[in-house]
């Protein structure tokens, strides 16, 4: 049997990989891969990684060196492997799609929750303070969302956005064609919208995005989400726009430095990040650890994608799920 090293390993990751896994000796590690970390896969053949996982060059020496020929990203990001480093020495698979539903219905939870206040009027009502005040929202019928990124999740929370009578904008440098929704350039979707929600990868292109020029041009009132990832808005320029009122709110399901803390329970420390805390004490901004994707769906189909990933490499099968740097080279 192959042995595999699974890292970031939580209570719930064994649920679908324990099911449905008959052909590997999986171990479970709960350290995240990093440099560090990659030795304890010294001896296997290959690793199931995850989105905070720190797959640089120095982890790839270690991991290549210790007979790992095969990484499987358990995502659909793989911004945190070093590929150049990969290069032709261990192939990286990943999962592109599970479930867009997942992470387009969280997104627009998130909306709701924060448009509605339901995050306060939850905590109010345990009190048994009825008070509305401080607790208005807006209708979200007829409002323009501007959606940054048309791709897969993109495109499903443009479906829900349409079901609530919303207006579309949209920003892609590959447009799709979508009914009803007009493709504009990213200053005209920044100062028309009244809802902005980023749906694009983090590439070198998209690392803030919505920086504080970007900012400056949103429109007064709109709020912000991002479910994508963390590093496509820069947290100062966001936490400045809500200090200066110029946003009606934020919703994230992603942060810059994350990985420091999502998935883990620090509810008995300190967090040292000022950053992430002053974020968290606004009763604008809700944040989520990066749950989009945490549906029984999604999970089951992550399961079975990256198993048949694994199949595909040991059994010499083309690879329908890998990613490389250059691989039309290869
Ligand atoms: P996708 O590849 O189907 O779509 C991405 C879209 O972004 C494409 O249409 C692409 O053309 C567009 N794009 C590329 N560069 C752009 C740019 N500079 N500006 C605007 N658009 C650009 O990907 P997807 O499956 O829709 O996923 C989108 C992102 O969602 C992923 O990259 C990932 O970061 C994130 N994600 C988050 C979770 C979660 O749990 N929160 C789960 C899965 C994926």
């Amino acid at each position: 049997m192959k042995k595999i090293a699974f890292y970031d390993t939580k209570p719930y990751d064994k649920i679908w990989f324990g099911e449905l896994n008959t052909k590997y000796d999986i171990e479970y590690f709960e350290s995240k891969l990093n440099e560090k970390t990659a030795v304890l896969a010294n001896g296997f053949d290959g690793v199931i990684a995850f989105v905070n996982d720190e797959i640089n060059a120095k982890a790839i020496d270690v991991l290549y060196d210790g007979g790992v020929k095969v990484i499987a990203m358990r995502c659909a990001g793989y911004n945190n492997v070093d590929m150049k480093a990969a290069l032709n020495r261990i192939r990286i698979v990943r999962v592109p799609a599970y479930s867009p539903h997942a992470v387009a219905e969280h997104t627009m939870a998130l909306l709701l929750t924060l448009n509605r206040k339901i995050h306060r009027a939850y905590i109010r009502t345990r009190d048994f303070n009825f008070s509305l005040t401080g607790l208005m929202g807006f209708d979200l019928y007829g409002k323009t969302v501007g959606v940054i990124g048309t791709g897969k999740i993109g495109k499903v929370f443009i479906d829900i956005c349409k079901g609530f009578g919303m207006k579309v904008l949209a920003y892609d440098p590959y447009p799709s064609d979508i009914p009803d929704v007009k493709y504009v350039d990213l200053d005209t979707l920044l100062s028309e919208s009244d809802i902005i929600s980023l749906h694009c990868p983090l590439t070198e292109e998209t690392k803030h995005i919505l920086d504080e020029d970007a900012f400056s041009k949103i429109k007064h009132g709109a709020v912000v989400i991002n479910t994508s990832r963390g590093e496509l808005i820069d947290s100062h320029a966001l936490l400045k726009a809500l200090n200066n009122e110029t946003l009606f709110g934020a919703a994230l399901d992603v942060y810059e430095e994350e990985s420091d803390f999502f998935f883990e329970d620090f509810s008995n420390t300190i967090v040292k990040d000022d950053t992430l805390s002053l974020l968290m004490s606004r009763p604008n901004t809700i944040i989520t650890s990066h749950q989009g994707f945490f549906t029984r769906e999604a999970m089951q189909k992550i399961a079975e994608i990256t198993l048949q990933n694994l199949d595909d490499f040991f059994e010499v099968r083309k690879l329908q799920n890998e990613v490389c740097y250059r691989c039309a080279n290869l």
